[in-house]
């Protein structure tokens, strides 16, 4: 080995039969390069060894040990722990996902609870206000069709109470030149050009009445 330039037997690279030299020389490079590969198994089955030495199998029985220290496990556990952090990030994700659908869950159901109330206590209200008013249950109103009928007598009302002689505004006047207006009752408006009525508003109730005059 002592005659061979150093650049052969310092350098990293692997042995490869090199038929310029001598048969010694080139033992004796073999055997350079299966010390290099000897140690270089060492240093990487050690490395992995140390740092999976939490993992029982690695602290386990002499048999266990020698399975987690061969080739193929130390090369699986690398493998495998090159994606150790996408891994994590898609056991956050994955649990972030799960949590904001818990979430979106209860909120769904908080709001369906307490529409259910609010429902009750909108039917509750209408029948009151039915009462209040001198209707009866199953012979004015039935209670499942309360609401809609506190509408519809709301809406009755309304048209009583703004009742007048005066001819009013309405809405869709624009082909009506010169006109004075509707009045309250009439089936027309006063130039006889539009058929005009009350109209419910788009948010009337019997909790905010709420009517126009409207051209057809
Ligand atoms: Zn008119």
């Amino acid at each position: 080995m002592d005659h061979l330039p150093s650049s052969y037997t310092n350098n990293k690279t692997m042995f490869k039969l090199n038929e310029q030299l001598s048969r010694e020389e080139n033992i004796a490079l073999a055997e350079a390069s299966a010390k290099r590969a000897a140690e270089l198994h060492k240093a990487i089955t050690d490395a992995v060894t140390e740092g999976f030495k939490h993992v029982p199998n690695y602290s386990g029985t002499k048999t266990q040990q020698a399975k987690a220290r061969s080739a193929e496990s130390v090369l699986s556990r690398l493998y495998s722990e090159m994606q150790v952090d996408s891994r994590l990030k898609s056991t956050y994700a994955i649990r972030d996902r799960m949590e904001q659908e818990a979430a979106a869950l209860k909120a769904a159901e908080q709001t369906k609870k307490q529409r259910e109330v609010e429902s009750k206590q909108l039917l509750n209200d209408a029948i009151e206000y039915l009462l209040n008013h001198g209707k009866q249950i199953n012979i004015d109103f039935k209670v499942e069709n309360a609401i809609n009928s506190a509408n519809v007598l709301a809406f009755e009302l309304e048209v009583n109470r703004r009742y007048t002689n005066e001819p009013i505004s309405f809405s869709g006047s624009d082909s009506c030149e010169d006109c004075s207006g509707w009045v309250p009752g009439e089936r027309r408006c006063e130039c006889g050009n539009r058929r005009v009525s009350w109209t419910e508003g788009w948010n009337h109730s019997f909790k905010s009445p709420s009517i126009y005059a409207e051209a057809y």
